[in-house]
């Protein structure tokens, strides 16, 4: 018997499988696609938002602000990239600095630390951005992430402390019990005292299982991106416009490997696997981001993508015990700021299964995990030593992220491991340069094969039967 089974391995199920692995309890963590973190959690603005933006009032203002506040010891804890770069609201115009007023006051009275910079001050720190800026609002305290990293990173801390996770289970039904629930996938039952639906998208669906009416339905909101290469070095701050009822609007955002992301828009879409980027979409994302921003270097783009948001009829977090299900915890309507919110929202489940669980702490559970090895951040004598000890280290596969082979077979091990070329991809980064895999792709297909002992036909992009090769032809 199972005392929590968390259906998700987004940042929100991961989170809580880590924090749980604190204590004596046996958890299953399960997920219905090939690699942790396939949904929301790979697709985002990968900020950590300090919390000035969510209403008064709400469960996303109260898990924000908490939440964010533990990320930078967290990820330090994981061996996760954390870069604080600041994020700045560029009002144009009198009725937009007016706006900025209403966020300076709550991230007052929420204790967030914040500066006001005229146009011209602004426009010293980042000279991309647009004339019409007449003032800024910045929170200085604003970071990025590597989300997935960390949703990974999670994940192999839980494992590590007993967590079983159980990938390409699509949980199909859940049945009510006498001491709790049955999970069902469908190679494996789950008897279990709790069940965690953090299962993005899939929340309604998850909840319908057990609820008549949970009183909320999943309306996914799709937001796009352009992603410009390295060296193209467009902002040093996010820059988001002022906010409107449509959302945060479309930003500019450093990311932690040194690229530009420019978007998101938000559309609503029917169903769940709608990832496509559209003309539509990105046109929207090059009209708005002139609001703010000038000398786009669109050319620069080495890739589009989109992510859809778990949006749902709730405009808050939906965290709380199902009314007459004891011990089934809905973890929905988790959008932006799930990502930032994310520690607090697992220490508030956690509070929640209180109600049906005992929580006893395992003296054994190691909470903090090494980062893997990154070759080209060593120093010249750390790198050679490594390749002296390693020559496998010395082969670089990935020519513009300059990824070696040896990195490509540490991220291989251990049953969080990659098992496909997204998720190599998505661990040590072939594939994410200029290029987009066009020269390295081929290569790790190959190390793929020879370190799993498969067949190169067997190996997938990403899911299970997204095989690259068909058959053999010379
Ligand atoms: C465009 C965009 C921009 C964003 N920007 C930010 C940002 O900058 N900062 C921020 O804080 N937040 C941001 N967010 C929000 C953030 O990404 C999400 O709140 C967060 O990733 C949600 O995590 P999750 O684990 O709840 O859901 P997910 O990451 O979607 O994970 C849910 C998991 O459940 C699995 N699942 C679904 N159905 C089933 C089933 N039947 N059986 C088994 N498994 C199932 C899925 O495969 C998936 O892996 C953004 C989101 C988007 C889309």
């Amino acid at each position: 018997m199972y005392d929590a089974v968390i259906i998700g391995a987004g940042i929100t199920g991961t989170m809580l499988a880590k924090d749980l692995s604190r204590y004596q309890l046996k958890v299953a963590l399960l997920d219905k696609e090939n690699d942790i973190a396939n949904g929301a959690t790979m697709a985002n603005s990968a900020i950590v938002h300090t919390g000035y933006d969510p209403e008064d009032g709400t469960l996303k203002a109260k898990l924000n602000v908490a939440g964010c506040r533990l990320y930078e010891q967290l990820c330090k804890d994981l061996g996760c990239m954390y870069q604080t770069v600041g994020a700045w609201i560029a009002a144009v115009g009198d009725e937009e600095e007016a706006k900025l007023d209403i966020l300076a006051d709550r991230a007052e009275r929420r204790g967030i630390p914040y500066e006001w910079l005229s146009g011209e001050e602004a426009r010293q720190q980042e000279p991309n951005l647009n004339e019409q800026v007449s003032k800024v609002l910045s929170f200085p305290t604003t970071a990025i992430i590597y989300p997935w990293e960390v949703a990974i990173a999670c994940a192999e801390t839980a494992v590590k402390n007993g967590v079983e996770l159980y990938l390409n289970s699509e949980v199909t039904k859940i049945d009510e019990t006498e001491t709790g629930y049955t999970v069902h996938t469908p190679d494996r039952e789950f008897e279990t005292k709790t069940v965690i639906d953090a299962a993005g998208i899939g929340a309604d669906q998850i909840a319908h299982m057990v609820m008549k009416d949970p009183g909320f339905e999943i309306k996914p909101r799709k937001g796009e991106y352009y992603v410009l290469d390295h060296d193209a070095k467009f902002v040093n701050h996010i820059i988001f416009p002022v906010p409107s009822d449509k959302g945060k609007g479309v930003l500019a955002v450093p990311t932690v490997h040194g690229n530009t992301l420019l978007g998101p828009n938000s559309d609503y879409v029917q169903g769940t696997v709608d990832t496509g980027s559209t003309v539509q979409g990105l046109d929207y994302v090059r009209a708005n981001i002139t609001k703010t921003m000038k000398n786009v270097p669109f050319y620069r783009t080495i890739r589009t993508f989109a992510g859809l948001r778990p949006s749902s009829s709730s405009s808050d977090f939906i965290i709380e015990e199902a009314l007459g299900h004891p011990g089934f915890i809905l973890a929905a309507s988790i959008e932006s700021p799930g990502l930032a919110s994310a520690p607090a929202v697992s220490l508030y489940i956690i509070d929640l299964l209180k109600k049906t669980l005992t929580f006893t702490e395992d003296p054994d559970a190691v909470m903090t995990r090494k980062a893997p090895v990154v070759l080209k951040e060593l120093s010249a004598e750390k790198r050679n030593e490594l390749i002296r000890q390693n020559p496998k280290y010395g082969r670089i596969v990935c020519r513009c992220e300059q990824v070696s082979e040896g990195e490509i077979i540490d991220c291989l091990q251990g049953p969080c491991g990659a098992r496909s070329i997204k998720g190599v991809k998505k661990r040590v980064r072939p594939g994410m340069g200029r290029c987009q895999g066009g020269f390295c792709e081929p290569l790790v297909l190959e190390i793929l094969a020879r370190e799993l002992h498969k067949d190169p036909q067997e190996i997938v992009l990403d899911g299970l039967r997204s095989n690259i090769l068909e058959e053999e032809n010379r």
